[in-house]
């Protein structure tokens, strides 16, 4: 198929479960309603899954502690890290 914005080729991707179509050209992403609705609940089921790092003990407060234990960077959504 080819991209309905700039014409170009677009070629098969696979964004965690959904089967995508990108364009070559400008990266713009074509997919089925359905593969829309997965990729949001893999989302929701990402987002759930990072609650359960916030039930961790939370660290022990001590007189010679400055500054907070520092937080592991990560990415703001699911959908981020399927765009590498
Ligand atoms: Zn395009």
């Amino acid at each position: 198929m080819t991209c309905p914005k700039c014409g170009s080729t677009m070629e098969p991707r696979t964004l965690g479960h959904a089967e995508v179509a990108r364009c070559t050209s400008c990266h713009g992403i074509f997919l089925e309603r359905a593969d829309l609705g997965n990729l949001i609940e893999a989302e929701n089921d990402w987002h759930a899954g990072a609650g359960i790092h916030h039930t961790e003990p939370l660290p022990r407060i001590t007189a010679d502690m400055t500054a907070p234990p520092p937080s592991k960077p990560r990415a703001k959504a699911y959908i981020e890290t399927l765009f590498g």
